[in-house]
């Protein structure tokens, strides 16, 4: 067990929506098991909207993903909280790294990077997490001032990695290595946080001891950890699950055809077909065709997952 984990801490999870695109059913698969896992075993679920993603989010869309949790019916304890209006937080641990000379200012432009770090024989399918940081701008500008100044540039704020790796005990992965790649952007260019820190600042300060999410961020968590470890917070247990994908094996998304929330709804589909449509691509097996999430409660097993990808395009609900 991860010793930055106190084990006396309550059970809290969380929902972490971003609201730049509709729900859909990959989406509510998470949600559901995550918040299974927790009210399962009595504890407490908050929720959070990731609306950092600056100007592709807009409010409606908050609006909107709140009523769709409701809708499929989802609660949560306390008020939702959004992300972007938790700036001077996210801020301040920025601020932190950067005094204490764990994070460094940075002026190179993404094209810039990918130039640097290419190599003749990289595959030609990119890196998951884009390429991996050379290292241009680290030990060059003593304050972000000097970067500016220098530079004629925004500088963006880059965490030091020291580490390679950040070993974890995944809940439903096991053993992860937990290999660090580079050194990664925790404040961007624009001043805003980057989801790496934002998402460790939010979920130490809201109490989080689980995050349950699908397995697409499981190449972010060992940075987390980074962060949870640099900033003396105390870090949630993880679980990875895996992505819900289309027929082709790649992550759902528009191409597989409309799996949003919003467009079942619009076809008259109930919040209990979706849910047990989704608890069956999750393993939970409900008895009938329609479910509500508590009628899963009983007998929730993380473990009867599948472990492989699970394929999500073309329900068929009865209508
Ligand atoms: N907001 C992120 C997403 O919807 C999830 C972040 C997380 O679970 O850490 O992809």
């Amino acid at each position: 067990m991860n010793p930055r984990t106190l084990p006396q801490r309550p059970l809290v999870g969380r929902l972490a929506p971003s609201p730049t695109g509709v729900l859909h059913l990959g989406n509510v698969r998470s949600f559901l098991l995550a918040w299974l896992s927790v009210r399962s075993r009595g504890g407490k679920m908050v929720l959070r909207i990731e609306d950092i993603d600056g100007p592709r989010v807009r409010t409606e869309m908050i609006d909107r993903t709140i009523e769709d949790l409701r809708w499929l019916g989802f609660d949560w304890d306390g008020d939702p909280v959004i992300q972007s209006m938790r700036r001077a937080l996210h801020d301040a641990a920025a601020d932190r790294l950067l005094d204490a000379g764990r994070a460094y200012p940075c002026v190179c432009s993404r094209s810039e990077i990918e130039e640097a770090a290419s190599a003749p024989h990289e595959p030609v399918d990119a890196p998951p997490d884009g390429p991996i940081y050379p290292g241009t701008c680290r030990g060059l500008y003593a304050s972000l001032e000097e970067a500016r100044s220098r530079s004629g540039r925004d500088p963006a704020l880059r965490f030091h990695v020291t580490r390679t790796s950040e070993p974890f005990d995944d809940l439903f992965l096991g053993e992860q290595r937990g290999a660090v790649r580079g050194d990664f952007v925790i404040r961007k260019r624009d001043g805003s946080p980057a989801y790496q820190l934002a998402v460790v600042v939010d979920d130490a300060d809201q109490g989080v001891t689980e995050v349950l999410r699908a397995d697409d961020l499981l190449t972010s968590t060992p940075r987390q950890l980074l962060l949870y470890r640099e900033l003396g917070l105390s870090a949630p247990r993880f679980a990875h699950v895996p992505l819900v994908v289309g027929s082709d094996g790649r992550r759902l998304a528009k191409r597989h055809g409309d799996t949003s929330i919003d467009h079942f709804r619009g076809r008259g589909v109930s919040p209990e077909q979706i849910i047990s449509h989704v608890a069956r691509l999750a393993g939970l097996a409900p008895a009938g065709a329609s479910a509500r999430p508590e009628d899963l409660l009983d007998n929730f097993d993380l473990a009867a997952t599948p472990r492989a990808p699970v394929v999500g395009e073309d329900p068929d609900f009865e209508s």
